[in-house]
């Protein structure tokens, strides 16, 4: 029989899965205190529009956003994709401990998020959020809605084709799979929005779903994420 106790072990286990010390309450349980604070903002140099991280001190715009303008404005995220932040990302998306979506959030707050009139998660298709049952983005975007006081925006976007998850499948089949995939409501006519999503991989979701609100009328589109992907290709 499994009893609450147990229960509460497997989802919020007591040893912190990153250093394997004593967790304790903390509000980034179960990520302890001294990783959480190694939890690193990306502060090197990079591209302007996409933000990927760039070599040269001279590149300001990266050879993708230089080949094909993207159609979102920017792409803000606080830390490259990998160690403590990554874990994070991870537990609340794949373990489902959601109460790790505010202290996440609460490091998006720490960027020079420019004014908005909503916010707009990157959406699951249905059958997948069927099987995770909740859509990290829309989590962080609720909180990140609180603490900005900008509306966040659910339904607006729509995913109308399941596609494989980004990690699963190489960059050439990423930027096919993610290829006329969303649909938005005209809802946000003329609007400047944020769209939210966890990590950034290639930025292929991102131009799509940036391209579907502009097509419904957005004035503009600025993505915020929690993290990006360091490409190996570095300009
Ligand atoms: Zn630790
Ligand atoms: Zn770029």
């Amino acid at each position: 029989m499994i009893c609450y106790g147990n229960l509460l072990n497997l989802f919020f286990p007591s040893r912190c899965p990153i250093c394997e010390s004593k967790s304790d309450r903390f509000i980034h349980s179960p990520i302890c205190a001294a990783c959480w604070k190694g939890i690193e903002k990306y502060s090197g140099n990079a591209c302007n529009i996409c933000g990927i991280p760039t070599i040269s001190l001279y590149t300001t715009i990266c050879e993708s956003c230089l080949r094909a303008k993207p159609s979102f404005t920017t792409i803000l995220y606080y830390g490259i994709y990998e160690g403590t932040l990554r874990k994070a990302i991870h537990l609340l998306k794949f373990t489902g401990i959601k109460r790790l979506a505010r202290p996440l959030s609460g490091l998006l707050c720490d960027l020079a998020i420019p004014e908005a009139d909503g916010i707009v998660p990157v959406p699951l298709h249905k059958k997948r959020l069927r099987q995770r049952e909740f859509n990290q983005t829309a989590v962080i975007g609720r909180h990140l809605s609180r603490e900005l006081k900008i509306p966040s925006m659910l339904n607006i976007l729509k995913k109308i084709k399941d596609t494989l998850p980004q990690t699963e499948v190489n960059r050439e089949e990423r930027l096919k799979n993610v290829k006329s995939t969303y649909t938005a409501s005209e809802k946000i006519k003329e609007m400047d929005l944020l769209l939210v999503d966890d990590v950034v991989t290639t930025g292929a979701t991102a131009r799509e779903c940036a391209s579907a609100l502009l097509t419904a009328g957005a004035k503009s589109v600025t993505v915020i994420a929690l993290a990006r992907s360091q490409s190996k290709s570095l300009v």
